[in-house]
């Protein structure tokens, strides 16, 4: 099966709003296995929208409508469906009995033009709308599937999620199972991670393999679909094995892993305990592990040392040893990751420091990172260049750190399981 997303809606085509929906709604059906070959976006006009659905027809088997569903004049695209397909507009009386219902409780009269939303495509499986009054639908005609979708996202990812979801997956395969796992990548572009599976990217069919890039990481999601969920999770093993053979390396979770909860899973799993001594982050590090609940069995407790100053005072680091390499190098990093593993009494200490922008800092340019760390009595270091703005530069060294004491410890032998 494979798909097209109608956007309609004139304020999309006037930059007003970004076509969202269609984002979502790709990354959906990408998790069902559908393939979406085109995004079509077309104002409120009826003669263009029925245009846009026979060229859909002639390229997709499932057609994805968003918005116009509304009670305005300028809602259109059930009607223009209705018309097309030869199916007419029927009250549904569980969605008129609701918009009846918000009205009363408000206190307000209701007029015409709301009890239009309640209009659904004879034959057509109603899709409720949790948040709103219009009710979605789903219909079959001529082997095309039609699915009508509200505009605004808060009504359209639920519905989508939890009504035209499961009715898709029932409809795509009556006696099997989709099942699908993310691996998270982190320390490799997309480019790269997809030049280095591009013959296994090729060849895919079942499972599928989607690559998707987001702040700096890299993910695919590997979708199975067989006659069992056990089948599904093999063939799903069977291709995350030869993934991991290329690079695995980079791998650093799965599913809703974070660098941040992973790094917490692990040192738990291994009874160890961290601090830092931040520069350039100045407590980014520290906070995103903060997030996680219960952290403190693991996150003791760190520094933010800002100036060379603090950096001597807090963490005891020699004042010569800054004069002689500056507090943007490699020596000030190892320093500050053992003064903290030494103060706080931790397992691991990272020291994090370096010039964030937009202008050079001790004689260094843009971009330089130093990132260090300690496990036990040894120290590991690692030279980043970076090449964002000063924000972004700020969450990537955070994000490096947490992946390379990932890395490490994996490679040291630690309990990591991906
Ligand atoms: P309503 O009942 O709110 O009128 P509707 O189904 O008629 O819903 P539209 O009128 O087309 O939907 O859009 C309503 C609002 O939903 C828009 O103003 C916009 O904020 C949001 N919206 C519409 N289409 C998209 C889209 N493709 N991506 C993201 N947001 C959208
Ligand atoms: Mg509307």
């Amino acid at each position: 099966m494979n798909a097209e997303i109608i956007a309609v809606g004139s304020e999309l085509l006037l930059g007003q709003i970004t076509n969202t929906n269609a984002t979502y709604i790709s990354s959906q059906l990408s998790e069902l296995g559908i393939n979406v070959f085109y995004h079509t976006v077309i104002g409120d006009n009826p003669t263009r929208l029925k245009q846009a659905i026979e060229i859909a027809e002639n390229r997709a088997d499932l057609l994805i409508f968003s918005g116009g569903l509304g009670p305005t004049k300028d809602d259109l695209t059930k009607e223009t469906i209705a018309k097309h397909i030869g199916a007419p507009l029927v009250f549904d009386e569980t969605a008129l009995e609701q918009i009846e219902r918000y009205f009363e409780k408000r206190d307000m009269v209701m007029t015409a033009n709301n009890r239009k939303q309640a209009l659904v495509l004879e034959g057509s499986e109603v899709l409720a709308n949790y948040h709103g009054m219009a009710p979605g639908m789903l219909v079959a005609h001529d082997r095309h599937t039609y699915i009508l979708l509200p505009g605004p996202p808060k009504e359209l990812e639920p519905m989508f999620q939890y009504e035209a979801k499961p009715k898709l997956a029932a409809l795509l395969n009556e006696d099997s199972v989709i099942t699908s796992h993310v691996m998270r990548f982190y320390g490799i572009g997309e480019a790269a991670l997809e030049d280095a599976l591009q013959d296994l990217l090729d060849a895919q069919t079942n499972p599928t393999i989607a690559p998707l890039a987001t702040d700096g990481e890299v993910t695919l999601r590997i979708t199975a679909k067989a006659t069992t969920t056990e089948e599904a999770e093999q063939l799903i093993n069977a291709e995350v094995t030869k993934i991991q053979a290329r690079v695995g390396h980079y791998q650093y979770g799965v599913n809703d892993d974070s660098l941040a909860s992973k790094l917490v899973e692990i040192l738990r799993a291994n009874k160890l305990t961290i601090s830092a001594a931040e520069s350039l982050t100045a407590g980014l590090f520290q906070a995103e592990l903060a997030e996680i609940t219960g952290v403190s069995d693991v996150l003791v407790g760190g520094f933010v040392t800002y100036t060379a100053e603090a950096k001597v005072k807090q963490l005891g680091i020699s004042p010569e040893l800054i004069a002689t390499y500056g507090v943007v190098s490699e020596e000030c990093a190892i320093a500050m990751a053992q003064g903290t593993q030494r103060r706080m009494g931790t397992s691991i200490g990272v020291g994090l420091t370096g010039a964030a922008g937009p202008t050079s800092h001790d004689g260094q340019p843009v971009g330089t990172v130093w990132i260090a760390f300690t496990i036990g009595n040894k120290t590991y270091t690692h030279h980043l260049q970076l090449s964002g703005m000063r924000n972004t530069n700020r969450i990537r060294t955070a994000k490096f750190a947490y992946y390379y004491i990932i890395r490490e410890l994996r490679a040291l032998g630690y309990d990591v399981a991906m």
